[in-house]
This record gives C-alpha cells, structure tokens and sequence, in this order.
C-alpha cells in the first residue's frame, strides 16, 4: 500500500526492537525515513509465551500488511467462549464486529511474531544493530545527538523510545515521568498443547484466580491465570513455577482442567507481577518521543497492550506524514493516543480491581466487552 512520504525528517533511531518498535520501524521506513533500531539484548529474542491477538490487534497489523502472516503462523479464531470455572458454559464473550469485519480474535506464539516482524524489518533494509543501548541523548538544532553503550556516536532527526516498562529513553529525556506502578496482580502463563476439546479462545470465571486460554496455532495454546500478587524476596524457581500453576488450576474444568492433568515440567510457565501506567504528558522532548509500553504499559486484561503500541506506531508515522514540521507531527501523535491509551490503561486496572474484589462474572464479562467495543472504534 503506498503510503504519504515524511518530509519533516529524514533519519529516525528506535530504542527497543519490541511490538512498538519493530511497527514504528516499519511504518517509518515504508514513508521514506532513514532508520536504525537498537535493542538491548544481543540476540534480540523473546522468551515463549504466546500472546492474545484482539480483533482490534488485528487491525492495527493490517495496516502493516501483516494480517495474514498471523492468520498463517498463528490462529484466527472468532469469538471468545465464557465458561464458569467449572467448565460449564455460561455465554459467548461480546466482542465487537472491528470495522464492519466479523469479530475476529486469535493468537500467537511470541516468538513467531517477533520472526515474523524481523523479516519485515529486515526486508526493509532497516539497519540493526544489537546488545547496545543509549547512555545519552541531547536535542540540538533540530536533531538528537546520541551516545550509545558502546561509546559510539550519532546524530537523528528524531529519537523513539520504545523499550518498554522500564524505558531507558523514559529515564533520560522524560524527568517528569516516572516507574509503571504494581496492580497488587500477577500473571502465570503456560504454553502448552491444544486441549483436545478447545477451538477457539476461553475464558473461566466465578473462581477466586480467573483464567483465560487463547489458540496460537494449530496445536498450541497459553494459558493465563490472574492471582492476587504475593510479595516475595526471590523469583519462583522451576519446580515451584510448575506445582504452584497447577495447584491454582485445583477446580477448574473444560480445557482448563486437562492442561492441569496434562501439563509437565518441561512446558514454559512464567510469572509476572502486573503494573501499568500512563505516563502524563508531554510524550515527547524536542525531537525525543516514546511509544507503547515506555508511555502506556497496561495490564493484560483486555489483552490490548501490543495492539495500542503497534497502533501508536501507525499514529506517530501519519501524523508526522500530515505535519509541517516535526513538532506539530509529534503533538498531533500524543494528541490522538493519550484519550484512547488512558481509556485501555484504566479500564485495564478497574477490571482488575474488580477481580480482585471478588466480582461476578457478568460484572466482569461486561467491564471486558464494554472496553472492547470502545476500542472497536476508528483510532
Ligand atoms: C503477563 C503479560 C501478558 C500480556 N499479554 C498480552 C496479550 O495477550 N495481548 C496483548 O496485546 N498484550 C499483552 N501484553 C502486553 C504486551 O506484551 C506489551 O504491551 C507490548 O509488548 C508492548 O510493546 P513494546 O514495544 O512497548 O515493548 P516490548 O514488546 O516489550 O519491547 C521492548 C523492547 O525493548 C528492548 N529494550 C528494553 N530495554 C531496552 C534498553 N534500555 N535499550 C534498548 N532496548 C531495550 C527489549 O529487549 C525489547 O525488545 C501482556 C503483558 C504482560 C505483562
């Protein structure tokens, strides 16, 4: 799809080769911007959870000509099935038609996105260069001039930090911004085999842990299970991680039951407490701005964070594509994400809150669609 040109700015650096930076990276370069992307860890990978891809999601890929490649390497299910925890099935989930197209959700592995955004961006000739970071940035005469880790130099039309919850960007060029804050939730997540009797995405309530399943592809799945977060002074290690994931799972019945009856210890299970925040504006400094995480970290209740980091990629490209100048490219960006970021972050925490309260099931199951529906929206 041919895309308006950026006149503002010719060179632009990404700080985090992640969801958000990989689509900054590839919708910038698509408008004829120089780029170059640094991640911090030498063999750019990530670990091997999957991740839920919403009907929103999926749009925001489209526009970066990647909704087959999920449909083709993930699984694209519609619809998203209700049950009590016990495995009796209680209703549908009302997730919204996206654009006129049918309510489609589905999922992936992340590492087979990651691959998958890595050939994106490796078509696009966009230099990489990687186990690197920045340890300065200084805005001078329309344009940032860079420090790396490893002591080298550059000079950018424009700087984007996209490295996530503890953005390194964040700590230099944003001081009135500060560490996303804890939710009093964790996440465990296993990736495991497709239960026998699941088709497409699953969720159990009405037990104190609630649990989700989604469909990665065509013999995989994750499972999440939210717990009230326990402060300890070490991380689990592997044994504890897998008789504390079934132990939660104790009750739960349907698809959920059999990856209790039939996970191993040589399946990926992880844990992560929760946090989240928006930060306040404003989200750039001169000709430094952040994007995803490292400005809207959210929880993972409405499975929503990588499609808002991917969505602000598209914004920021098309903004500055519109703009004049560069700093009217980038106000126009915050001005367009802050209000549809806050409500994603929000509704993201009340819904917590609210399971963390011991909400019913139809409280819950309407915080969730109603956020949804919103989200169905033009952004
Ligand atoms: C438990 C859990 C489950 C989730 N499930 C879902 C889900 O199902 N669906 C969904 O849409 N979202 C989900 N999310 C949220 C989603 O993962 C994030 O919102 C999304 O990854 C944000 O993209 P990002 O580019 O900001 O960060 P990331 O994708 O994390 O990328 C950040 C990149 O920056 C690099 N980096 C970090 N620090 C530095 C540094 N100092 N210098 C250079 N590089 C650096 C990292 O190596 C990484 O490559 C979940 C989050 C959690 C915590």
């Amino acid at each position: 799809m041919a895309e308006d040109r950026i006149s503002s700015i010719a060179s632009a650096l990404i700080v985090g080769g992640g969801i958000g930076g990989t689509a900054a990276a590839i919708s910038l370069a698509r408008r004829g911007i120089k780029v170059e992307l640094i991640d911090l860890y030498p063999d750019w990978r990530v670990y091997g959870a999957g991740i839920t891809i919403t009907g929103v999601t999926l749009r925001a890929y489209r526009h970066l000509d990647m909704w087959q490649d999920i449909a083709n390497h993930g699984a694209i299910t519609n619809g998203s099935s209700v049950f009590l925890f016990s495995g009796q099935h209680l209703r549908e989930l009302d997730e919204p038609a996206v654009d006129g197209e049918e309510p489609a959700t589905g999922g992936i592995m992340r590492p087979v996105l990651h691959e998958l955004r890595q050939q994106r961006v490796r078509a696009l000739d966009i230099a990489v260069r990687l186990g690197l970071t920045v340890t300065s940035l200084n805005n001078r005469d329309n344009g940032v001039d860079v420090v790396f880790s490893d002591g080298s130099e550059g000079r950018y039309d424009l700087v984007i930090g996209s490295d996530s919850v503890h953005s390194g960007v964040r700590d230099l060029a944003f001081p009135h911004m500060s560490e996303p804050e804890r939710t009093g939730q964790g996440c465990w997540r296993i990736s495991i085999e497709k239960p026998p009797m699941l088709e497409k995405g699953e969720m159990y309530f009405g037990h104190k842990y609630t649990v989700g399943i989604t469909r990665c592809g065509e013999d995989a799945v994750y499972l999440w299970l939210l717990t009230p977060h326990e402060r300890r002074d070490k991380h689990f290690d592997e044994e504890e991680l897998y008789t504390r994931m079934k132990a939660n799972l104790e009750g739960f019945g349907n698809s959920a039951g059999w990856i209790r009856d039939n996970m191993t210890r040589d399946h990926w299970i992880n844990y992560r407490p929760l946090a989240a925040k928006l930060q306040p504006g404003p989200w750039s400094n001169g000709r430094i701005v952040l994007l995803g995480d490292a400005v809207h970290a959210t929880t993972p209740h409405l499975a929503s964070g990588a499609g808002m980091a991917v969505e602000s990629a598209i914004v920021l490209a098309e903004e500055l594509a519109k703009a004049d100048n560069a700093e009217a490219g980038l106000k126009a960006y915050e001005d367009r994400r802050f209000e549809r970021c806050r409500d994603i972050v929000e509704s993201s925490i009340a819904i917590g809150a609210a399971q963390l309260a011991g909400g019913a099931p139809d409280q819950i199951g309407g915080m969730i669609g109603g956020a949804l529906h919103r989200l169905a929206a033009p952004f």
